[in-house]
């Protein structure tokens, strides 16, 4: 994995934003005791009711036990005497001397550690007897909840996966009796007028029920608020993904950048649990990018082609950056932007926030968020965003068992394919690690063709 810690240690915000995943449990614990405050896990990803509402959202993983790299250990300690940036520079002089190489493996360890505990819930889950018929995504989710959600308070669930994924997650009352579900409507014969009526009411009904588990009341401020925060985090995270990311000079080398768009792709889930402060830190990320571009660190990547790997989200081998950078590409992943949820949410004075949020959500879902259920809506979502972002190849993650719609994978490749004039794969991701070899051989021949 990541051999190129030279570009990471001076990346304050990636060390900021990875410290802050993996030290979730100790955070979230002393919320809940300290500050009272109440703990819903997110799954399933939109965390925007949860802050309305003055609580904590969690994305299940982030209650895990990490190991923590030395060097993210004596960095928070320093950085409490000398602030993060000093801190980090100090760093990376101590670096000069670090004959153990704790510096140099700090994202490489940060990424393994996320890695490892993802195959140790996926296992959990077929401990439990969940059917070895469905993808990494169920398990890993169910693995989470089985180990260490019943510190949460409540979950919110948004129905943007199958029904058998919904049926898993409903089946855990036993651990987490409160559940809130947001259904999102699916029915494409739905006219518009009446899909978007559904929606707020779900939403509504969703919102009195938080109330209810966290004695908060929502309001339409505490909504606006919100997505203001969100928008602006939306706005940095597309500067990343639309301006750096399609640019001819990185400010790291491809495959760390690829490191940090996944680690942007994990931690946007919940927002590490603190919407405020990620907001910090990633307009922090972009400053720090933009400065390194303009002083000429990083690298030329301008004879390199761009390749969008996705979807991501419910699982896929890490190791595939490195194998395609090895091979002379720069991987890019960006399910968010283009599933739609780095869509703004408009706000302003006279707004609706429930009918803006429903809107949203619904966009969200005709960019195919409905875990491939509609395989157009995905062909039609990939299209438009591989002519907007004029990446040079995709590659389409396949999960290994998932029992819907297995000719959707083939369907996307092949349409992109022939309308695009841009080469296309698919790839099977089943379990970290598992089919890393098979994956190298059908890398090389597709690289070979830019
Ligand atoms: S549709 Fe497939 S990938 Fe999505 S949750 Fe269901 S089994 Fe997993």
């Amino acid at each position: 994995m990541s051999i190129y810690a030279d570009d990471v240690v001076n990346f304050t915000s990636v060390l900021k934003i990875a410290y802050n995943f993996l030290t979730g449990r100790e955070y979230l614990q002393k919320k809940k005791s300290n500050e009272r405050k109440t703990l819903i896990s997110v799954a399933s990803g939109f965390p925007d009711l949860v802050f309305a509402a003055d609580s904590i959202p969690v994305f299940p993983i982030r209650m895990e036990k990490f190991k923590l790299n030395l060097y993210l250990l004596a960095l928070n300690s320093a950085s409490g005497l000398f602030g993060w940036n000093l801190t980090t520079k100090l760093l990376g002089i101590v670096r000069q001397i670090d004959f153990l190489k704790i510096v140099d493996n700090v994202l490489n360890d940060v990424i393994n550690s996320i890695n490892e505990r993802y195959n140790k819930l996926y296992d959990l889950a077929i401990s439990k007897n969940v059917s070895s018929d469905f993808c990494f995504g169920i398990k890993s989710i169910y693995g989470m909840e089985v180990s260490d959600a019943n510190n949460c308070d409540c979950s919110l669930n948004f129905t943007i996966r199958c029904k058998k994924y919904n049926q898993y997650l409903k089946s855990l009352k036993g651990i987490i009796p409160n559940q809130i579900w947001v259904e999102i409507p699916s029915n494409d014969k739905e006219d518009k007028d009446k899909s978007l009526e559904i929606m707020v009411d779900n939403i509504q009904k969703a919102i009195v029920e938080i109330e209810n588990i966290t004695g908060n009341i929502i309001t339409d401020n505490s909504l606006n608020k919100q997505f203001r925060i969100g928008n602006q985090v939306k706005r940095y995270y597309k500067s990343i993904i639309d301006e750096i990311s399609t640019s001819d000079f990185y400010p790291c080398n491809p495959a760390t950048f690829a490191e940090i768009l996944a680690l942007l792709t994990i931690s946007f889930q919940d927002y590490n649990s603190n919407a405020q402060r990620f907001l910090e830190n990633i307009s922090h990320l972009v400053k720090e990018m933009r400065e390194r571009i303009e002083k000429g660190v990083g690298m030329d990547v301008s004879n390199m082609p761009r390749i969008l790997l996705s979807p991501i989200f419910n699982g896929w081998e890490p190791a595939t950056q490195e194998i395609i950078y090895k091979l002379g590409g720069r991987v890019i992943y960006s399910d968010w932007d283009l599933l739609g949820l780095l869509e703004e949410i408009p706000v302003s004075k006279d707004s609706n926030p429930v009918e803006e949020y429903a809107r949203f959500l619904l966009n969200s879902k005709n960019n195919g968020l409905l875990c491939l259920n509609n395989c157009e809506a995905l062909i039609n979502s990939f299209q438009n965003y591989i002519k907007k972002t004029r990446v040079n190849g995709l590659i389409i993650n396949q999960l290994v068992e998932c029992h819907k719609d297995p000719n959707c994978y083939d369907l996307v490749k092949n349409k992109i394919r022939t309308n695009l004039r841009i080469p296309t794969i698919n790839i099977k991701f089943k379990k970290l690690g598992e089919n890393i070899e098979q994956i190298k051989a059908k890398l090389n021949p597709f690289m070979g063709l830019f």
